[in-house]
């Protein structure tokens, strides 16, 4: 092979290969060109990475004042502006998505995340209380908020900037350190975001980069100096974590899997659910956690609402992710799409209607290469098929009507995850009465995916534990010191 750019781990402020040689290489899922290597990290290390960050903690972070560390957090977020087409690039090519979504959604979060926590965790204050002593006398009991310490942050490679900033970011703005492991899939970002900490000068060992798959993630979640993980990624992972972790007792916080629905009722505005519906399943080639899986149609509508998304499905256009037209990039691997025409597959056997797609297309030029599959829509199946109830995250949906609010609420709910929905109606009783039976951590009506940084994200059941966003990601990095003075 010819020598290939290899992405470094970070760790106590250097640039460094694995120990043990090892590496993977990297490949862009749009051309399945492999384009670079990845070094392979273990437990090796994870200890070097979790060591530094501890002394860190103690040592430069520790003793700067907040305002020093919000300030330094401001200018990684300048540092990532200034780099903005660097991060685009690098990002689109990773995940194949399309340049112009990698530039509108992935890098501009990625500044707002440092931004928006370093501006709210300076209002983050204490309670205080005092007590009149039954004997005489007074009493004065206040909190502190210490740093939890050093904080795993484990990330998956549909949107490998936006959540590894969205979780890095809050941890240090409440005065933790962090060892971080990107996907081995996409390292690209989280090698060029190390790059930014290190130009504007963050002390070594604040932020630390381990590359690896699962190997590396197994060490940080039992490392003896890692305080809390938060993780993002599959149910079946989190589940795996929760176990590894659980002789340290660390704080956990897990975003995992969804299959959420889409209900949308007769009355509602059929353009703007439509637009929502196509949006909600197809973007980033289905591989959102948030995307809709199930889309329920009021009977009047179906038949009408069903057609359109079909032709919406079929027009979409794959393509090369800087190619302006593209509409839908490739999935991330060949091992992903084996898994989503699988699940095409087995739709099929369990007796599904093929509305449009239901394979792989043939594309000409460097994207013949790439990973992608059509955009698909099913029918016909059973709540309860392996369909309905298995994540797919790929381009696909299934749709069945419904005749009534109880039954769409009910059907809905017939899953083991609960992280979205989305609710199409111009009733505004029935919006509020449907939300309230969602069993989901977030619910959007006549949206999809409106997010505000300040607002809980996360779900309920198999999807995940925990909240994260605004103060509630503050809290996690946070534990709450009581101090009690007899006056
Ligand atoms: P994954 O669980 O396979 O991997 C996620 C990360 O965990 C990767 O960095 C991986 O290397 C690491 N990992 C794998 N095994 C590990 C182990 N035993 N111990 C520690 N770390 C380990 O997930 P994926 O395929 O990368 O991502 C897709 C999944 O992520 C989907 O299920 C999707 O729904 C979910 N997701 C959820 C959210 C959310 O906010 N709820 C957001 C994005 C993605």
């Amino acid at each position: 092979m010819p020598d290939l750019p290899l992405f470094r781990h970070y760790i106590d402020g250097s640039f460094q290969p694995s120990r043990s040689g090892q590496r993977a290489p990297v490949r862009a899922p749009a051309t399945g060109e492999t384009y670079a290597e990845v070094a392979l990290g273990g437990a090796s290390e994870v200890d070097a990475a979790a060591r530094a960050a501890k002394a860190a903690l103690r040592g430069a972070w520790g003793s700067m004042s907040p305002d020093q560390r919000w300030d330094l957090l401001e200018r990684v977020a300048d540092g990532i502006e200034a780099r903005f087409d660097d991060f685009a690039r690098a990002e689109s090519r990773d995940t194949g998505k399309p340049l112009s979504l990698a530039r509108a959604v992935d890098v501009p979060r990625a500044p707002a995340n440092f931004q928006n926590y370093a501006r709210l965790a300076r209002s983050v204050g204490g309670d205080a209380w005092e007590q009149h002593l039954a004997g005489g006398g007074r009493a004065l009991h206040y909190t502190r908020h210490r740093p939890v310490g050093v904080v795993g942050v484990i990330v998956p490679w549909n949107l490998p900037l936006l959540l590894l900033t969205w979780k890095v970011a809050p941890a240090l703005a409440m005065g933790n350190t962090v060892v971080a492991k990107p996907s081995e899939e996409t390292p690209a970002t989280a090698t060029l975001l190390a790059e930014v900490f290190d130009r504007v000068g963050v002390p070594p060992g604040v932020f630390n980069v381990v590359h690896g798959a699962a190997q590396a993630g197994e060490a940080l979640v039992s490392h003896a100096e890692v305080a809390a993980i938060t993780f993002t990624g599959s149910t079946a992972t989190g589940q795996r974590i929760q176990a590894a972790s659980a002789p340290g007792l660390r704080k956990l916080s897990f975003e995992l899997g969804g299959k959420n629905p889409s209900l949308v009722f007769a009355d509602a505005d059929f353009d703007a659910a439509l637009e929502g519906t196509v949006r909600s399943v197809f973007t980033n080639c289905g591989q959102v956690c948030l995307c809709s899986e199930r889309v329920y149609v009021e009977a009047p509508m179906y038949d009408r609402f069903v057609e359109a998304l079909v032709a919406r499905a079929k027009a979409l256009r794959p393509g090369l992710p800087d190619d302006p037209t593209t509409q839908l990039g490739p999935l991330i691997s060949e091992e992903h799409r084996r898994k989503v025409l699988g699940a095409y597959e087995r739709a099929r056997a369990e007796g599904a209607q093929v509305l449009c797609g239901g394979g792989a297309p043939r594309l000409a030029g460097p994207a013949a290469g790439g990973t992608f599959v059509e955009p698909t829509v099913l029918a016909g199946l059973s709540d309860a098929s392996d369909t309905n109830q298995h994540e797919i995250f790929g381009p696909v949906c299934h749709v069945a009507p419904f005749s009534t609010e109880a039954e769409a609420l009910q059907r809905a709910n017939e899953t083991r995850y609960g992280l979205c929905a989305a609710i199409w109606t111009r009733d505004l009783s029935r919006a509020h009465r449907v939300a309230a039976g969602i069993e989901a951590g977030i619910v959007w009506v006549n949206t999809w995916n409106l997010r505000e940084l300040r607002a809980p994200f996360g779900g309920v059941k198999l999807s995940g534990s925990g909240r994260e966003g605004g103060l509630w990601s503050l809290k996690f990095g946070t534990e709450t010191q009581a101090v009690s003075i007899r006056l």
